[in-house]
Formats: C-alpha cells, sequence, structure tokens
C-alpha cells in the first residue's frame, strides 16, 4: 500500500525504502521488520542522552496528566518559568559583557533563528522610532552557513541546491568568507569591513565553531572570538545559532563557551528536550527586550504561535536540565569524544578518506569518491549501504559524519566504525 506521506528532504522518486521504526532505546532504533539500527546521527542532531531517557519520558508522562497546553500571551506555566530560568543560569557568561538574561520560546530551530533574526531588526527599529539611531536591515552571515528553511532562515544561508527554488523571495545579506584554515585574517578583514559600511548592518549571525548541514566545517575559537569582538566594537549585534551546536554536541554544553563569547541573542533548539519533544528558546540581553518593553503597543514583539511553550516540552526540557545538573554528561560526551577520536585517526589513514575532522562528539570525513557532488547519487547509495549494516547515517554529499547520542557504547562505536571502514572500500 502506498503511504499519502511526503517526507521531508526525500526525493519520492528515486524510490529509496523507508524504514518504519516502531521503537527505540538507547543508540538502537527497532525496526518493523525485527531488525535494529544504530542511530549514528541522534535522529538529526536531537536526541543527545539516549532515545526514551527515562527521566525524561517520565517528565512527560506526569506533564501531560497535568497541564498539557496553555496560551503563552500573558499566561505562564511553571515548567516554562522553571526552563527560562535553568536556561539563563547555564547561558554562555564572561566578565564585560551583557548577559542573557531573557528567553523567548518556539518549537524549533527554524523558528528560534527566525525569532532571533526577528528581535534584531525589531531592536533596530524601536531604537528608530525614538530617534535614537538610524534605522538597521542588513543582516551579515557567514558563507556555507545553514539555518533552517523557512524563508527568513534561508535568506541568511548559503544559498544553493537546498533553497534555489525560492530564491527571488529570499532577502539580500551581506557573506562573510568562511574562515578556512590560512584564510581566517580575510574573514575578519572582510567582517571588519562589513561592519564599518555606511550601510551598517543590523546582525551578524553564525554557527559557532562548526557549520553543519554546510558540510561540517570547523574554524578555530579565536576567530569566533575575534568575529564577536569586530561586531561588539561596531555596535553591530552578534547572533549565535547554537541549534546544532548546543547540549554538549561540541563539547561543552555551548559552543559560544571555548571562545568566552556572549551572544546578544542566542538561538537554541534540538537537544533542548534531549530530543524527546519539539521545543526552542532565543535567548536575548536585557537591552534587546527593553527596546521592545514599552507602554506603546506598537512596539511589542509581534511573534506567536499557537504552541509557544507547551507545557509537555517544557517539562522535558525541565527534565533535560535536571540530567545536565545531576549526571555527569560532560564526562560522558569526553569518553564518547576520545572513542571516536582513538577510531577516526585509524579511519584517517586509509587512502579511501581525507580531511577527516572532528569537535568534541561531532566527527566528519570526506570520501575520496568520483562523481562526489551534492546532487550526485552517492549519498543515497551511501545511505543504502549504511541502511543493510544496521546504520542510521545521511552523508552530505561525500562527507560522512557522525553525530550520535552520548549514551553510545563502545562496541557500537566499534560496530559504527568497521562499517565506516567497509563503506570506504566499497566507495573509496
Ligand atoms: N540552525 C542550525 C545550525 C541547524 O543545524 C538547524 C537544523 O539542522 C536549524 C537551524 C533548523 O532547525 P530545525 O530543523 O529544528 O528547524
Amino acid at each position: 500500500m502506498t503511504s499519502p506521506i511526503w517526507h521531508p528532504f526525500h526525493q519520492h522518486g528515486l524510490g529509496e525504502p523507508i524504514p518504519r521504526v516502531v521503537r527505540a532505546e538507547g543508540a538502537v532504533l527497532h525496526l518493523a521488520d525485527g531488525g535494529t539500527l544504530i542511530d549514528g546521527i541522534s535522529s538529526w542532531w536531537v536526541t543527545t542522552h539516549g532515545h526514551c531517557h527515562p527521566r525524561i519520558a517520565a517528565a512527560i508522562a506526569e506533564q501531560a496528566g497535568r497541564l498539557d497546553q496553555l496560551i503563552f500571551a500573558g499566561y505562564t506555566h511553571e515548567p516554562a518559568e522553571e526552563v527560562a530560568r535553568g536556561l539563563i543560569d547555564l547561558a554562555p557568561r564572561a566578565a564585560g559583557r551583557d548577559p542573557l538574561t531573557h528567553v523567548f520560546y518556539s518549537d524549533s530551530g527554524s523558528t528560534a533563528v527566525e525569532v532571533a533574526l526577528k528581535m534584531a531588526l525589531g531592536y533596530w527599529h524601536n531604537l528608530a522610532l525614538d530617534g535614537l539611531a538610524p534605522p538597521r536591515h542588513r543582516i551579515l552571515v557567514l558563507e556555507h552557513g545553514y539555518h533552517g528553511d523557512t524563508i527568513g532562515t534561508m535568506s541568511v544561508g548559503e544559498r544553493g541546491v537546498y533553497n534555489q527554488a525560492w530564491s527571488p523571495l529570499l532577502f539580500d545579506v551581506g557573506t562573510i568568507p568562511f574562515p578556512a584554515p590560512g584564510r581566517e585574517q580575510r574573514t575578519l578583514d572582510s567582517l571588519e569591513a562589513a561592519c564599518a559600511a555606511p550601510e551598517k548592518p543590523a546582525a551578524f549571525i553564525v554557527e559557532p565553531l562548526i557549520l553543519g548541514a554546510g558540510g561540517m566545517l570547523i574554524y578555530p575559537a579565536h576567530v569566533l572570538r575575534d568575529m564577536a569582538a569586530i561586531c561588539a566594537r561596531h555596535d553591530v549585534l552578534f547572533i549565535a545559532d547554537e541549534v546544532m551546536t548546543g547540549w554538549g554536541r561540541t563539547g561543552t554544553l555551548f559552543a559560544c563557551e571555548q571562545a568566552g563569547v556572549v551572544p546578544d541573542i542566542m538561538a537554541v533548539a534540538k537537544g533542548i528536550t534531549g530530543g524527546a519533544i519539539p521545543l526552542a528558546a532565543t535567548l536575548a540581553t536585557a537591552r534587546i527586550f527593553d527596546a521592545h518593553k514599552s507602554t506603546d503597543r506598537a512596539r511589542l514583539f509581534y511573534h506567536s504561535s499557537s504552541y509557544t511553550a507547551n507545557a509537555i516540552a517544557c517539562a522535558a526540557a525541565a527534565a533535560n536540565l535536571a540530567i545536565w545538573r545531576e549526571e555527569d554528561v560532560p564526562g560522558r560526551i569526553a569518553n564518547l569524544s576520545d572513542g571516536i577520536a582513538a577510531r577516526l585517526a585509524r579511519l584517517a589513514d586509509r587512502p579511501a578518506f581525507a580531511h577527516a575532522r572532528q569537535l568534541g562528539a561531532i566527527a566528519a570525513i570526506d570520501l575520496n569518491a568520483p562523481d562526489a557532488g551534492y546532487l550526485s547519487d552517492l549519498a543515497p547509495r551511501l545511505r543504502a549501504f549504511f541502511l543493510a549494516r544496521g546504520l542510521l547515517l545521511r552523508p552530505l554529499g561525500n562527507t560522512i559524519y557522525l553525530m550520535p547520542p552520548y549514551c553510545l557504547d563502545t562496541d557500537q562505536l566499534d560496530q559504527v566504525f568497521a562499517v565506516l571502514a567497509d563503506a570506504g572500500e566499497r566507495f573509496g
């Protein structure tokens, strides 16, 4: 029987199999046909502590029986308050920088970034209303960035296959070249020039330390620090998109910590609930919030969605925060990172592979394959190969990457790397 479902980022015309998953536990997905898969990418980078974590599952069940959903325009509930306090507590901070003090909820990484962009533009709009600054509309972005699939977030992402169908609708941005090894100064000079240009930018948005969907491209912490410093010097708002990097993926809770950077606005999502249920948040400093706070209704922040701060999702996030507070999650991530590093080094020696790279619990390696462009059939063939070998991976072109749940054990890690080595033999 054919299914009526239209899947995201899936070319139905290729006839690829669509595995049906009936149950999940830890790092393992159980299939309807009785097989299992190791979830090598945390089900699109969201599952941090493992699937169906008992503490998170219990919190969801308990909250679902108490208060499920509440209009959030002018109403509040304890799980949302608790998570907001927790986020502010855990957010990056540094001497001499305004701390992040306010939390705006939404429900996906794209909406968290969309909200971040609207906050930045709203800030300058409201300052202009008071005659305190000229309006600013220009957003600076980093080459190869990815921030989501709404019209606004596509506008600040790399233009290409992902968004070419909608290109006439996307707004213009200023693109700063990616700080490739040896080219870091070019990035900083370009950002400095763009910030000093007569048309002052409203904000600069970056994925801190590693660009995800753009190819798992890593850049050094000192570049992130210098980029944030340039923005601060020119009073250009610095937006950190921690949607992928947050919740320990890069080795610290948030990637910005490794550079001592406190952004003006920070978007978080994915692992905020441990990956169990959708929720997102955009954190802002007091000056962003204060620019919207007034007795004038025209200045309020016009953004909402029906499920803003859904109580069940917030309860899951509260459980996630408790896990971070009470369990040795950093230790687990460090162990996993060490395990990945040792195995990745062996893989990197093989002629089939190039450009092995790792940041915390994220690892990537490029397959030396002919015709490995993004639209080639290499990625679907690799997906099928991995599926047949009991592994869920979704390469980006010829880039194979891992972003597993932190509970992945040594045996599972060995299995994953054995399959990767075989993939090198077969496709490299
Ligand atoms: N920002 C970054 C850096 C991402 O990696 C993603 C998704 O992968 C998003 C935003 C969009 O998040 P979502 O898919 O939850 O809308």
